[in-house]
């Protein structure tokens, strides 16, 4: 049994054969999917999924990438779009320094902003952070200063020092396609040593395939892939660590009911 705590159902690729990547996730031992906003204007039809699909959840929040489009977008917007009961989480929010979309104080503004409603609610915020390891965790390590809040950092592929740092923070880290990557060296190291309570698996679909389906359109079944590569790093076995991830999933997530 596996979750796939990551993923964009709404999102072109999988968009128009939702019904059957759904199916063929379920056949593959993929029993729950939380399906991810990335702007304001989306959150509506994520949600949707959620309604129709017992297993699948949402999340509501704003991607860095989508900052300057949502500049003004207050906390109370969001936190009124967090109480529907298919929503069990917040973002993407964070900070992406590699593509630089959106204006880096736009990004660091929301991502406050995004903290706070996580920590007024105890809903866990999904963190999307690239090529930006100081200023997302010198802002995480602020804001837990004034509160705790749940968090965890998606699709990690930053430095071993950065993963340490928000694991002593108290954040979960959750894995992708990416760890399967030949070249993704330190990654798999790091892998070793996230603690057993502190990992999830997601595949980030349509994008980041893993290993041996990279170059085609990214589905929630490819959590497997990722799952049996990370087990056997971790030298156990596939069925036990997603039983472990599942139930970090639960607990993390814990407005969710399992299906
Ligand atoms: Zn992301
Ligand atoms: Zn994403």
């Amino acid at each position: 049994m596996l979750i796939d705590s990551h993923c964009h159902l709404v999102y072109e690729g999988l968009a128009e054969r939702q019904d059957e990547v759904l199916a063929s996730a379920r056949a593959a031992g993929v029993k729950g999917f939380l399906n991810i906003s990335t702007r304001e204007r989306e959150w509506g039809d994520v949600i949707a999924v959620a309604e129709r699909e017992s297993d699948v959840w949402a999340t509501v929040g704003i991607h860095p990438h989508e900052a300057d489009q949502h500049a003004d977008l207050g906390r109370d917007i969001l936190l009124e779009a967090s109480q529907h009961e298919r929503v069990i989480g917040l973002g993407e929010s964070g900070l992406d320094y590699y593509y630089d979309k959106s204006d880096r104080q736009v990004q660091q503004d929301l991502f406050r902003m995004h903290i706070g409603v996580a920590r007024e609610t105890g809903l866990p915020l999904v963190i999307h952070t690239r090529d930006a390891d100081q200023d997302t965790g010198d802002i995480l390590e602020d804001e837990m200063g004034k509160g705790a809040f749940p968090a965890l950092i998606h699709c990690f592929t930053a430095s071993p020092e950065f993963g340490r740092r928000v694991l002593n923070m108290g954040l979960t880290i959750s894995l992708s396609g990416i760890v399967t990557f030949k070249n993704a060296v330190e990654l798999q190291e790091f892998a070793k040593e996230i603690p057993d309570d502190h990992l999830l698996v997601e595949t980030d679909s349509p994008f980041l395939a893993p290993v041996p389906h990279r170059g085609k359109t990214g589905e929630p079944a490819f959590v497997r892939n990722t799952a049996e590569f990370v087990a056997e790093l971790r030298g156990v076995s596939v069925e036990a660590l997603g039983a472990t991830t599942t139930a970090n999933f639960f607990k993390l997530f814990n407005k969710a009911n399992p299906a």
